[in-house]
């Protein structure tokens, strides 16, 4: 597989073109931003950390049945994925109220759900990435009832994967998020599942392993992110 000319660039990958229409190179970068971009930095190691763990959940949930985007991993920073059309709605996943989720509702962060939460966001970085429920999915045309059903029972069969998984590795998933794309007619997982996107918290101690220690001043950015790659896959 060749890799061709950069096709994308994003906050924290780009995407380039092969020889192969079917499949993209993503190229993990060290980049971090948070706040939709207002706060902007560097996470020494990021890219390789994101582009390992994010390889391993998709090569766990394909074990599991779960279709994704995954092909091959080229590099450090590098992974062959089938080219999807995204569906433009990220899917987050609380197990624990946190975060956004907090501050709307008034729930003190780390307070438990008595059941997992699905909720969808409008991809759009211009207008904020603002919630939205599946009418308006189904009155913008964003995405079929059929693949909004996908979406939804694939979510939350990979919560319980992840959950399980991790807990064996003393990390609680507290929330995280997803993205989907269309691929041969079908819905199949895309994006990352990283600490970018997920948080997560050390079962013993509570302490934040995730990029909450970017968006506040935490402190160990670059720690907590290795602490991830080391205790999942020993490295
Ligand atoms: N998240 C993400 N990208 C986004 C928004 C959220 O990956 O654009 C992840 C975030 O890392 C967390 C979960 O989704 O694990 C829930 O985030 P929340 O809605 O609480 O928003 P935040 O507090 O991160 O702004």
């Amino acid at each position: 597989m060749k890799k061709m000319e950069q096709i994308y660039e994003g906050k924290a990958k780009k995407v380039f073109a092969t020889d192969d229409p079917k499949i993209v190179i993503v190229d993990y970068k060290d980049d971090a931003t948070a706040f939709n971009g207002l706060k902007k930095g560097t996470i020494a190691g990021k890219g390789v950390v994101n582009n390992k763990v994010s390889n391993h959940f998709f090569r766990l949930l394909e074990s599991h049945g779960i279709p994704t985007h995954y092909v091959e991993q080229l590099s450090d920073r590098e992974t062959a994925v089938r080219r999807v059309e995204i569906l433009p709605v990220e899917v987050i996943v609380r197990n624990r109220a946190a975060g956004s989720f907090s501050k709307r509702m008034g729930v003190e962060e780390g307070t438990n759900l008595a059941c997992p939460i699905l909720e969808y966001s409008y991809k759009n970085d211009d207008l904020g990435d603002p919630f939205i429920n599946s009418y308006y999915i189904r009155a913008l045309n964003i995405a079929t009832d059929e693949e909004m059903e996908q979406v939804k029972n694939y979510s939350f069969q990979i919560n319980d994967i992840l959950k399980s998984y991790l807990d064996g590795f003393g990390i609680e998933l507290i929330d995280f998020k997803l993205e989907f794309g269309r691929f041969d007619g079908k819905v199949i997982l895309a994006d990352e599942i990283s600490p970018d996107t997920c948080r997560f918290w050390d079962k013993a101690t509570g302490k934040k392993l995730d990029k909450d220690r970017f968006r506040r001043d935490l402190g160990d950015v670059e720690d907590a992110y290795h602490e991830i790659i080391s205790r999942l896959m020993g490295e």
